[in-house]
């Protein structure tokens, strides 16, 4: 069943296609998701069991409390400064900034010392997101150009990265094409035009029909955060589901109500996202004198930062139901047949010589 909501979107994207010839992965994941007024965050909270997917701090607690904690870290070796910025990407509900914040309450001065500060495009989002963390008064931004440029600045993001638009190629008998999504019979339809650009030497290998991914919109948005901690100094980290090094392999994937459906049949009402080139992320960093940590899989990290004791701690105070429950959350963010290896952790930091707790 498709949504009457989507349907303006659905339109508007085919009308853009019969005016303009087929479009490319990237120009058509950015108005399915991102388009101000028809894309899928701008409309809908798509997060839990009545949504489409759910989300390691709407998992557990623990998530947003060890990320807290892994903040605090950073900012005590930063030197502990009177003001900071504490920035996070798409927070979706709020639920990890809620829980870094009430976990971090007694860490001396830090609570005084920083503000926070939102990247968020979906109004539905921020409204959810204000209600979770209206004690501290969050500063929202549509893109990183607003965010102060005075301060020293800590930037977080789960779940971010993958929502930002990616390319496909196809390798042909001829070289690499590009996919591109066009019309047959006014449905939407995959299919291949040339590509110019140059691809990069770890997928030489490649063979015929083999699918390469790659977001120059990840990519430029990891050089502008550098750029922003290169200026300001300070840490980035980026939790998400990808790969350690660019590979070839086809990761972009549709969901609807927590299945996978084929990417062309619920357009605007299912969530498309792919894997994260984590490798790119680090080279894009590191090539502009960032410090890069990582990247490691999400069940170590969260292990070097104590999710097995902070368990351990939540259980005492808790009936059999509750203990079920934490144990089921540690077991899904951090054993590898469930969230523990997909995921990975990358953090990048720039100015005082730090180390990030996790790696
Ligand atoms: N971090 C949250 C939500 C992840 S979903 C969690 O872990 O639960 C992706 C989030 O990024 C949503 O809040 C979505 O509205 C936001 N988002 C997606 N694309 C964006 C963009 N281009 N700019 C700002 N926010 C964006």
């Amino acid at each position: 069943m498709l949504g009457v909501m989507s349907k303006k979107l659905r339109s508007l994207l085919k009308n853009q296609i019969r005016d303009n010839g087929p479009m490319d992965i990237g120009l058509f994941m950015a108005q399915v998701l991102g388009h101000p007024e028809h894309g899928y965050y701008m409309r809908q909270d798509p997060f839990g069991a009545a949504g489409d997917f759910t989300t390691a701090p709407e998992i557990s607690q623990m998530f947003g409390e060890l990320i807290g904690a892994w903040v605090a870290d950073v900012w005590m070796q930063m030197g502990a400064p009177e003001s900071f910025v504490l920035m996070e990407c798409g927070p979706g509900r709020g639920t990890l900034m809620a829980d870094a914040l009430r976990a971090t309450k007694k860490v001396d001065g830090f609570h005084e010392a920083l503000e926070v500060h939102f990247l968020e495009t979906s109004p539905v989002l921020r409204k959810a997101q204000g209600k979770a963390v209206q004690t501290h008064e969050p500063v929202w931004h549509d893109g990183l150009e607003t965010l102060p440029d005075d301060k020293q600045l800590i930037v977080i993001g789960n779940e971010f990265l993958d929502a930002l638009p990616m390319r496909q190629l196809q390798k042909t008998k001829e070289g690499w094409a590009e996919r591109v999504i066009g019309l047959d019979d006014n449905n939407f339809c995959f299919g291949l035009a040339p590509y110019a650009g140059s691809v990069p030497e770890d997928i030489s290998g490649a063979r015929e029909g083999h699918i390469f991914e790659f977001s120059p919109a990840q990519v430029s948005f990891v050089e502008d955060i550098t750029q922003r901690i290169k200026n300001q100094s300070g840490a980035a980290l980026f939790i998400d589901y990808g790969e350690m090094k660019t590979q070839a392999g086809e990761s972009l994937q549709a969901i609807y109500k927590h299945d996978l459906v084929p990417i062309l049949e619920h357009v605007g009402d299912a969530d498309l996202s792919a894997n994260v080139d984590f490798g790119a992320m680090g080279d894009a960093a590191s090539g502009q004198g960032m410090s890069v940590h990582g990247p490691v899989e999400q069940g170590a990290f969260l292990k070097q930062l104590g999710i097995e004791q902070r368990a351990a701690l939540l259980i005492q105070n808790s009936d059999k139901d509750q203990k079920e429950a934490i144990e089921k959350a540690l077991h899904r963010l951090t054993e590898s047949d469930q969230m523990g290896s997909l995921f990975k952790v990358i953090g990048l930091s720039c100015g005082a010589a730090l180390t990030p707790a996790g790696f």
